[in-house]
């Protein structure tokens, strides 16, 4: 049952239209065990209700991403909520904050995001969150709802890590803590408690060295994985064990 687990692939998405029957072969060739799908796009949300429905490795979240808020309309609000009651989906995201790719839309983001851990609450699912420079933001929001989730290609400091542990969050890293000048990076991936860690490709970008500038897949996250396992110094299995059980703790304990 051992093997490695990606906790975040955009496997459903047009990047993989081409080969995805590859890819899945990949997954199961090369015994990554577990594979959370992340819909971004709601059209991406059948494709994977047909996975998982037909393999157990196989979970889904569904969440709408706060880069493409600006074009959602009432349909799309409508479609989101039928979807995120749907059994195979096991987590509400990603959801969370971009103020990289947008900031001139700081308070239409933190509505929407808000409105979705709401939503998750209700629904007694956990959040996968997206925070890019937007941290503090982030970390006021998510401080006023008790809820479990996970910080994804996390891309803070450590004391902040620190800081969302104590809120009940695990820490997601991927591919980048694999580059060299990835200094805060390998920092937070060799010190965090090892029982609020997960691994993730992020793919179809991110991708780990000796990939890097490739598309990304899931079978990649074995090197972020193996990466891991050196800088902290600890045996493959006993890591993998772990990963293993704080996956089934957040997703899979309802
Ligand atoms: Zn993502």
């Amino acid at each position: 049952m051992l093997g490695w687990l990606d906790s975040h692939a955009h496997i459903c998405s047009k990047e993989f239209d081409e080969d995805l029957d590859i890819v899945i072969n990949n997954i199961k060739e090369n015994n990554i065990t577990k594979v959370m799908i992340i819909c971004s796009d709601l059209n991406e949300c059948e494709k994977a209700f047909d996975l998982a429905k037909n393999d157990k490795r196989f979970d889904v979240a569904v969440g709408l991403h706060p880069i493409d808020q600006k074009d959602l309309t009432k349909e799309d609000y409508d479609r989101f909520y039928m979807y995120a009651k749907n059994k195979y989906v096991k987590a509400i995201g990603e959801i969370g904050l971009d103020y990289h790719w947008h900031n001139d839309n700081k308070e239409e983001q933190k509505e929407l995001f808000i409105k979705q851990i709401e939503l998750a609450k209700q629904l007694d699912k956990p959040i996968i969150v997206h925070s890019r420079d937007a941290m503090q933001d982030t970390f006021e929001i998510l401080k006023k709802y008790k809820i479990k989730g996970v910080l994804h290609s996390y891309s803070g400091s450590y004391e902040m890590a620190k800081e969302f542990i104590k809120l009940g969050y695990y820490i997601s890293i991927a591919g980048p803590v694999t580059f060299k000048n990835a200094r805060i990076l390998k920092e937070v991936a060799s010190k965090i408690d090892l029982d609020k860690l997960l691994i993730e490709t992020d793919c179809p970008y991110m991708t780990p060295v000796p990939y890097r500038g490739k598309r990304n897949e899931p079978m990649y996250v074995k090197h972020t994985g193996k990466y891991i396992c050196e800088l902290r110094n600890i045996d493959e299995i006993i890591f993998q064990k772990q990963i293993h059980n704080n996956y089934e703790t957040l997703f899979n304990s309802n």
